[in-house]
């Protein structure tokens, strides 16, 4: 394996401004690496070799400049990339070229970062495994008869298999974070409207946000800075300033966590982590307090409601914004053969073009809206976000930040929770609550359980993103970087 390949963004960005190596060769090195291992790995669900050797000519040539010039990087198959695939891992959108890039593409761009491709995840991103994609499960390179978490497994594993060095995934209830914890590296989900969905291939509106996935704290930090800011083309997005996460993450770096409150939920605590979960967790605590962090408990009463509250919320939204998939409009159609009506038609297509689990959750979401039961659930469902969000206002009157486990259980082997949605589910326990509020949160590596990796979660208020990145990358400093088993 090329050396260039273990490289972090931050190093690579160097050596190509320095000109000691061409992007052209960083670009090779890793199209050269997912040739040997993604046939194992299955991170990618397409290659743009042709693409990312013309995007990495165009550095070298200095036609496009940026603080990240020349870096690979991977983008999971939910963003619109203009004509280059974009599927969701749904049978539904095979073959669909958008004609248009996502804004978050665009700023990659302007960035000067080379996209090697897309990377696989579950259907339309709902799971915890990438075992709901059609296009088959990614294996996580850590052991490959498990998974590397999800929704955005290929964009984690990308990294830990050294097949990309900086990935962009996606967060409604966790699908950054819980695959970075499960894969050894770092997710961030932005605070929600931080990053622009416009060319996100929608979920649920309202939770939807795109984010950065990297293998150390910093890498994270400059991806987030260069993809997040306003968007007049997504009326969520903020129109404030980004905090300067890059400058947080160094500031962490040095080790001082001096007069830092650190909010410890009790609620979680009895919530069945496992053993070594806890135990990596704890240990990863003990550190942070001998960098000068303080830790306090919190109650957060309405977090036990998170779960129920968000498999409500987000299938009634997928429910609305999946209805354009209808065999007219994009990718796939079936039964159009002039005898059957429109109707007929678009219900072919859907029952063909869906998995399970996304009909399941259009099934939940329509019911949950459907008139005479949606107070009893969607209605209920928000107030309980309202609550959710009291709580955690509430304890950032007392704390800096929150922390808890990203995950109660390490990568687990395929097919063991796809019996029972719910032990699926279970996955974002420690997840969800920071979607339905809309604060950033990040999940690093804090060391292993059973040889495999544990995720700590740091949650911060909205647009407070430095504070996540300083915490992170003081852990990272106490903690150190995890490293695979060779593949
Ligand atoms: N696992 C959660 C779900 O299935 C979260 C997915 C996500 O964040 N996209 O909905």
């Amino acid at each position: 394996m090329s050396e260039l390949t273990r490289m972090s963004a931050v190093e690579l960005a160097g050596k190509i401004a320095a000109k000691e190596v061409s992007a052209v060769e960083v670009a090779q090195a890793h199209l050269d690496r997912i040739s040997a291992v993604d046939e194992r790995v299955h991170a990618f669900l397409y290659v743009d070799a042709e693409g990312a050797l013309n995007a990495a000519k165009r550095v070298d040539r200095g036609e496009v400049t940026g603080p990240l010039a020349g870096v690979p990087v991977a983008v999971k198959d939910v963003i619109a990339t203009k004509g280059v695939p974009t599927t969701a891992a749904s049978k539904i959108l095979e073959g669909w070229r958008p004609p248009y890039n996502a804004t978050i593409v665009e700023r990659l761009q302007a960035a000067g970062t080379v996209m090697l491709g897309k990377t696989n995840m579950d259907e339309f991103a709902m799971g915890s495994s990438t075992e709901y994609s059609a296009y088959g499960a990614t294996n996580n390179p850590w052991d490959l008869g498990r998974i590397p978490g999800g929704s955005g497994g290929g964009s984690a594993a990308a990294l830990a298999a050294y097949e990309a060095p900086l990935a962009i995934g996606t967060d409604t209830g966790g699908s950054i974070r819980q695959p970075g914890a499960v894969t050894g590296t770092v997710g961030a989900k932005p605070t929600y409207g931080g990053t622009s969905r416009y060319g996100l291939i929608a979920f649920s509106s309202s939770l939807d946000t795109p984010g950065p996935c990297a293998r150390n704290v910093e890498d994270a930090a400059l991806l987030h800075s260069v993809i997040a800011g306003h968007d007049v083309r997504d009326s969520t997005s903020i129109p404030q300033p980004v905090p300067d996460v890059v400058a947080a993450a160094r500031l962490g770096a040095s080790g001082d966590l001096t007069g830092v409150k650190l909010g410890l939920v009790k609620e979680f605590a009895g919530d069945g982590s496992e053993p070594g979960v806890a135990a990596a967790f704890r240990e990863s605590l003990e550190a942070l307090v001998k960098l000068g962090a303080e830790v306090v408990e919190v109650s957060c009463p309405h977090f036990e409601y998170a779960l129920p509250a968000y498999y409500l919320i987000a299938p009634s939204e997928c429910s609305s914004n999946l209805a354009r998939f209808d065999g007219v409009r994009y990718g796939l159609r079936v039964g159009d053969d002039g005898n059957r009506s429109l109707e007929e038609v678009m219900s072919m297509t859907r029952d063909a073009g869906f998995g399970p689990e996304v009909k399941r959750r259009i099934i939940l979401g329509t019911y949950a809206l459907s008139s005479g039961y949606y107070d009893a659930y969607y209605g209920q469902a928000q107030k309980v976000r309202t609550l959710i969000t009291r709580d955690f206002q509430k304890a950032f009157e007392q704390v800096d930040v929150l922390v808890s486990p990203t995950t109660p259980f390490v990568a687990f082997p395929f097919g063991s929770r796809t019996s029972d949605p719910y032990q699926m589910y279970l996955a974002d326990l420690f997840t969800i609550p920071t979607n339905l509020y809309g604060g950033p949160a990040i999940s690093v590596p804090c060391g292993l359980s059973e040889g495999l990796p544990v995720g700590f979660q740091i949650m911060a208020p909205t647009m407070a993103d430095d504070r996540m990145y300083r915490v992170g990358a003081a852990l990272e400093s106490a903690v150190g970087t995890l490293t695979p088993p060779a593949l």
